[in-house]
């Protein structure tokens, strides 16, 4: 069997950062495998601009910002194989992927998981009426008008207030379609306020908070959607109902870790639905690491780059014989109010001066508290005068401050109850 020192699996945006900052840190015998026929994952669908504003201080669309990354690649040599999808994975790191050479395996010494998510579809919501053509999700429907050029549909109706439906918005409308409107379940947006502003308002879009497809209407075809108010418990009201013709629904209602190659062999996983790891993105594994938006959806690809760097520099220190086994490790927990929290432990002994968490909260809030508590020890709190869902957060803390009982919390806490 072939033998690879570090295996990534994923050429996108977090496999090739990975990949980069191994061989700077003195890894050579790298290879990448990507199951589509270009380097960068889903950047090359993305065509707009955005991308870049914090890692390269100006604004790109996705390609431009992957080229960047590509052309870091191979100036570096690093080798890739492109139409070479991973089949399955073993505990002892044995990668198996199928090409147009066959059924292939390598046995790697370190393994780089950066497989990207997934859209959910609508059979994970079940909505009630016919199954026609016409409902699809809006990550594909990108898909085809950016990198085929097919424009989907002529009249179209969003659900799911997410950042990829937001930007399809304004792109089908660009393209000539009409968008009638986007209807969002909770009571707020699942997107960056940047793309409710310039994907919708800009373009007269309109949004429907608590609103929710209850009727999906065609034979074969789709004819219309029928939309209704929710209530807390998120069911449709009765008699609340709207009616839009339109001959395409798009999805764009959430993205999922595309973690099942780590979960095949039950590596634990944490609430993102990616593996649990600790701040070097290791898994529980020694040696196999996991990073970008198969560890937890990143809404800025500027972060995926920066978590695959950390990846990348954590397989090299493991191949060196400077990552050893974990000893003190301090378990981080998502408290009050707080989604998730990355990574899901911190091994004390080989960490850095300063340890990066970073978190969602599960919904908006206005003036809370941030507050981050090893055991009962109150270390930090910061006052946020608003936080939303659709920002990740990141933190940076001393690790001097981390010696103690207890597990790492974060925790959100009401002005007056501090
Ligand atoms: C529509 C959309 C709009 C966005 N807009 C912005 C924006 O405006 N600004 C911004 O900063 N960020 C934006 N983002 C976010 C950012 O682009 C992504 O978070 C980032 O690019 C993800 O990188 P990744 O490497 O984790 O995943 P991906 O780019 O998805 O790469 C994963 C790669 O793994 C490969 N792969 C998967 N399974 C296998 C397998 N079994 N074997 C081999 N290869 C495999 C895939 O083919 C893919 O190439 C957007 C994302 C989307 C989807």
């Amino acid at each position: 069997m072939e033998t690879r020192e570090l295996v990534i699996i994923g050429g996108g945006s977090a496999g090739m950062a990975a990949a980069i900052s191994a061989y700077d840190q003195g890894i050579r015998d790298i290879l990448i495998l990507e199951r589509g026929p270009f380097l960068g994952g889903i950047l090359n669908q993305c065509i707009h601009n955005g991308f870049g504003l914090t890692y390269f201080k100006e604004e790109l669309t996705g390609p431009e910002f992957l080229t960047r990354f590509v052309n870091e690649t191979k100036k570096r040599g690093i080798e890739y194989k492109l139409n070479c999808n991973v089949t399955s994975l073993s505990r002892d790191k044995v990668v198996s992927y199928i090409s147009q050479e066959g059924a292939k395996q390598i046995q790697a010494k370190a393994i780089i998981m950066a497989t990207g998510c997934y859209e959910r579809n609508a059979g994970a919501i079940g909505i009630p009426g016919e199954r026609p053509a016409g409902v699809i999700t809006a990550g594909q429907a990108q898909l085809y008008l950016n990198e085929y050029g097919y424009l989907v549909g002529k009249k179209v109706f969003i659900l799911g207030s997410g950042d990829i439906g937001l930007i399809m918005a304004r792109r089908m409308t660009l393209e000539g379609a009409k968008v009638l409107g986007v209807a969002e379940i909770m009571p707020y947006s699942n997107g960056l306020n940047r793309n409710i502003q310039q994907c919708l308002i800009d373009f007269d879009i309109p949004l429907y908070l608590s609103h929710t497809v209850s009727k999906i209407i065609g034979k074969g075809k789709l004819e219309a959607i029928e939309i209704s108010k929710v209530d807390e418990k998120m069911r449709p009201i009765p008699g609340t109902e709207r009616r839009f013709e339109c001959d395409t629904l798009m999805l764009s209602i959430g993205l999922i870790p595309n973690n099942d190659l780590l979960d095949n062999i039950g590596v634990s996983v944490s609430s993102t639905r990616g593996s649990k790891v600790n701040e070097h993105m290791e898994t529980e594994i020694p040696g196999v690491f996991s990073c970008g938006n198969v560890l937890h959806v990143h809404d800025l690809v500027d972060y995926v780059v920066e978590e695959g760097k950390v990846a990348g520099l954590g397989a090299a220190k493991y191949l060196q014989g400077q990552l050893p086994t974990h000893e003190n490790v301090l378990y981080t927990k998502a408290g009050e109010g707080i989604g998730y929290v990355v990574p899901s432990c911190i091994d004390l002994a080989n960490a850095e001066d300063k340890v990066q968490l970073k978190f969602r909260v599960r919904k908006p809030r206005k003036d809370v508290y941030v507050e981050y508590r090893l055991g009962d020890k109150v270390l930090r709190r910061m006052l946020k005068p608003a936080i939303i869902p659709s920002e990740m957060e990141i933190i940076s803390l001393d690790k001097k401050l981390l010696e103690g009982e207890g597990e790492l919390t974060v925790s959100l806490v009401e002005k007056e109850a501090k």
